[in-house]
């Protein structure tokens, strides 16, 4: 069996970025099922929130992330989140990043939710293709070994250690173990589990399905987030239009050119994500239309095509011209904030797993993320793992809770929703009749029934119907099968939490508990 200090699984930020931190350290390999730069990253376009502006502090920024958060938010990871930023920045630039600058200084733009000008950007709006292609090139640069469509499939434990990993080389169908001292999960979240996504056809929670069966503890699960602004045009795949576009004065109107937001709320469209889509879809229903209109035609045209050229570009190629003519939008998922359960180290409960980037839930998103904290968090935890991983520490057995007692003692600040609550997935008795297992079939089911807007009756038929598929499924041969069965078993976990959480709370919304409730200030923890 080959042996490296360091497997990585996935070549996102997460990946990337502690390969090129990791090689200082030891050897690496990095594993990515499609071709290096498949991912989500590459689409990011809003940017990085990050506490550099004159007006603005990292004070500040946590109390964004607090605030959004609605109550869950890890108290120590989002202070680590929002003042460790800046130096993880300076990495990035000196790993090629050429983020957007003015008069030698980099520019900030301002994002829904955000209470001052903080999202760092390259190329307006192509912040994630170029951090994907510099970060590419670097490793490509340095003795880091990747090894492309070739798909984990499992982890390899000894005792509750990690001793590698067994994956499948989809050219060949051969499946090979590896072995290593830490193995860091960045394989993304679970997008490509709802029929309208934003996210790239690789996110389909690989790393989630495969820490939970190697016995890891899995978290947060039931707060998805939904983008409230997608392109729905026919014929077209969804194409996010950033959230920056509202930042910078865009207008949400109906069908009927009603403008609808400040009816909702008073911060109009620049409330938090999970208001606007939710506000979105009751204007939807109330005007029987499958979208709504963004328009900027009031914005001057050479702000939009300097600030937004890709969101530009696209849309002229399909034949709208934006300066002149309204965006038809409409929500789509987007993020997962929920993963692999991490310490602020980036540790799971098993010593030598670490999970960073969307896989992880360390704990920064509460029950909804905020903008732009998402590449934040992969660079600023990513960075932590490698140091965890040469610490001293690391000479014991007992890794995780070595960690975590660390941890205790430097961060006295309470946090929120403190308690986790521990499930196993349940036994489902099966249906008798369900629609045959498929791609499309499941995406339909989690998008109409575990969507956007919930109820317990939605959920528990969704809930009924992936356990009775989760009983047959196919044997995982090839990429196709790995993934469907990964999707089901994070579709369950999802559903499961949704199903326990008699309330509604940052993203998760249901009918039946439309309310907050304070007994629900607790986190749904699954573990096999
Ligand atoms: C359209 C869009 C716009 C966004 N805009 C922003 C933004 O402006 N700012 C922001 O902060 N966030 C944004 N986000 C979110 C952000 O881009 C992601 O959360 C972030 O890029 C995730 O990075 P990652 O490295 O964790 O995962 P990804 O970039 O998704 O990479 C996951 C990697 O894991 C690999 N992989 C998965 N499973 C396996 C397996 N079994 N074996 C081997 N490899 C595997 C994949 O092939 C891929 O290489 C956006 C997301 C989307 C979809």
């Amino acid at each position: 069996m080959n042996h490296y200090d360091y497997i990585i699984v996935g070549s996102g930020i997460a990946g990337l970025y502690i390969a090129l931190l990791a090689i200082k350290q030891g050897s690496v390999l990095i594993l990515t099922k499609g071709s290096i730069e498949d991912c989500n990253t590459k689409y990011a376009q809003g940017g990085i929130a990050v506490a550099m502006g004159k007006d603005d502090s990292p004070e500040l920024h946590f109390k964004d992330t607090m605030a959004a958060g609605d109550g869950l938010c890890d108290a120590a990871a989002v202070r680590i989140l929002t003042e460790e930023g800046a130096e993880c920045i300076a990495d990035l630039i000196k790993f090629g990043v050429p983020f957007d600058t003015l008069d030698g200084e980099i520019t900030l733009t301002r994002e829904a939710a955000h209470t001052t000008p903080r999202i760092i950007h390259a190329g307006g709006d192509a912040t994630g293709e170029h951090i994907e292609i510099s970060l590419s090139q670097k490793v490509r640069s340095v003795p880091i070994k990747v090894l492309e469509d070739c798909l984990a499939s499992e982890i390899l434990i000894e005792g509750n250690r990690v001793k590698g990993v067994k994956a499948l080389d989809c050219r060949t169908g051969l499946m090979e173990e590896y072995g290593c001292q830490f193995l860091i999960l960045a394989t993304g979240g679970t997008g490509r589990l709802f029929k309208y996504t934003t996210n790239s056809d690789v996110v389909t929670g690989d790393g989630i399905a495969l820490a939970f069966e190697a016995g890891a503890e899995i978290s947060d699960m039931e707060f998805f987030q939904f983008h409230p602004t997608v392109l729905r045009l026919p014929g077209v795949a969804p194409f996010l239009i950033s959230e920056a576009v509202r930042g910078e004065g865009g207008i949400l109107e109906n069908v009927d050119g009603y403008r609808f937001m400040p009816d909702y709320t008073a911060e109009a469209e620049l409330a938090p994500r999970d208001i606007v889509a939710r506000s979105i879809v009751y204007e939807m229903r109330k005007t029987g239309s499958d979208r709504v209109f963004l328009d900027v035609t009031h914005l001057p045209p050479r702000l939009i095509t300097t600030r937004f050229p890709h969101i530009y570009r696209f849309c002229r190629d399909h034949g709208l011209d934006i300066t002149k003519g309204l965006i038809p939008v409409a929500p789509a998922a987007h993020y997962l904030m929920g993963g692999v359960k991490t310490n602020t180290w980036g540790e799971t409960n098993i010593s030598g797993l670490f999970a960073a980037g969307e896989t992880a839930c360390t704990g920064v998103h509460g029950a909804n993320r905020l903008a732009s904290n998402s590449l934040l968090e992969s660079v600023v935890f990513g960075k932590r793992v490698v140091e965890r991983t040469t610490s001293p520490c690391h000479s014991e057995e007992d890794i995780p809770s070595c960690h975590r007692e660390e941890q205790v003692s430097q961060s006295p600040e309470q946090s929120e929703g403190d308690e986790a609550i521990s499930y196993s997935l349940p036994d489902r008795h099966p249906l008798s009749h369900v629609p045959p297992l498929n791609l499309p079939n499941l995406q339909s089911l989690m998008w109409d029934k575990v969507g956007i807007i919930r109820s317990g009756e939605s959920l528990a038929k969704a809930a009924s119907i992936l356990a009775t598929w989760q009983r047959s499924l196919p044997q995982s041969i090839d990429r196709p099968s790995y993934e469907l069965n990964n999707l089901v078993l994070c579709a369950r976990l999802i559903t499961e939490a949704a199903l326990l959480r008699e309330e509604s709370r940052g993203a998760h919304f249901r009918t039946d508990f439309p309310e907050t409730s304070s007994a629900w200030q607790r986190h749904i923890v699954f573990k096999t």
